[in-house]
């Protein structure tokens, strides 16, 4: 039994209708699919929902959402929002995603996932090419997700880390890096933060590995921390993408189980009941 609570359509960066994505979430055997539009940005309208379009999605995805519960198809859509720290506060959604996307310097806001050179760029004029200055600082951002977004789930915890496979601008396991992230992850699991496995880095042909890494996603374990797995498609073709990958990386974490977002908040579920989807389509659709 799976879900897949991270996903984007054309309404903002993504490729895919939000009928496309669910009928796809339905042939993949999802039992939940959470559309997640990324909050709306003026500073920085690449990637975000359109100006004013905000309402168009909510009333799509909510037509979506009504129509799947009464002909009794096999996913629950769920409607969320993946929520930028610093962009336009939205209501009346099922569930939040907390993201940071920017970091926010002598009155700028600087995208760290938009690309290596960027990101580089801003590192060496900013941070005087010191890399753990930078992430130290997204880390701080971070910590505050849950009081300045009412988030559910933190996104991506390590995004900072995008473009630094093979540790190419800095050392993902020094304790210069781990120090900063690792205490902020304390203090979010103090503060009840779900946190994702997200394998769109994966899919995307950024990283051979989710996020968080593996020595933070020990960390989080050792903790007492919860996950949640989510795949951050933008294409109906990625939905799910890397799922087994993803269990294979919480169970050597230590985690035996992982969370559904149902309708009444989160449910644990164990790792294998979450991996057994195929059997439960054959099941369901027999
Ligand atoms: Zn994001
Ligand atoms: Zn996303």
């Amino acid at each position: 039994m799976r879900g897949d609570y991270h996903t984007h359509s054309i309404f903002d960066d993504g490729k895919s209708t939000l009928m496309q994505m669910a009928e796809a979430a339905e042939r993949k055997g999802m039992f939940y699919l959470g559309f997640s539009a990324h909050s709306y940005q003026s500073f920085d309208e690449s990637f975000c929902v359109k100006r004013n379009k905000f309402q168009e999605y909510l009333r799509e995805a909510r037509e979506i959402q009504a129509l799947f519960e009464a002909e009794g198809r096999r996913t629950n859509i769920l409607v969320g929002i993946e929520q930028d720290l610093f962009g336009k506060q939205e209501k009346g959604l099922d569930y939040t995603i907390g993201s940071v996307h920017y970091l926010h310097q002598g009155g700028e806001y600087l995208c760290i996932d938009a690309s290596p050179e960027r990101l580089s760029r801003i590192v060496e004029e900013v941070y005087g090419g010191d890399w753990y200055r930078m992430t130290e600082d997204y880390f701080d951002l971070v910590e505050t997700l849950p009081e300045r977004t009412g988030c559910d789930i933190i996104g991506h915890f390590d995004l900072v880390a995008k473009f630094n496979a093979g540790n190419r601008f800095f050392d993902e396991e020094s304790p210069r890096y781990l120090r900063r992230a690792g205490e902020v992850m304390e203090s979010l699991v103090k503060k009840n933060a779900v946190f994702e496995i997200n394998t769109g880095a994966m899919s995307r042909g950024y990283r051979d590995i989710p996020y968080p890494n593996m020595p933070l996603l020990s960390l989080l374990r050792q903790l007492g921390g919860e996950i949640i797995i989510n795949s951050d498609a933008h294409t109906a073709g990625t939905i799910g993408y890397g799922f087994d990958y993803a269990c294979a990386a919480a169970a050597k974490a230590g985690f035996s189980y992982t969370n559904l977002l149902t309708r009444s908040g989160f449910a644990k579920i164990g790792l294998s009941c979450f991996q057994s989807w195929q059997e439960e389509t054959i099941l369901r659709g027999a």
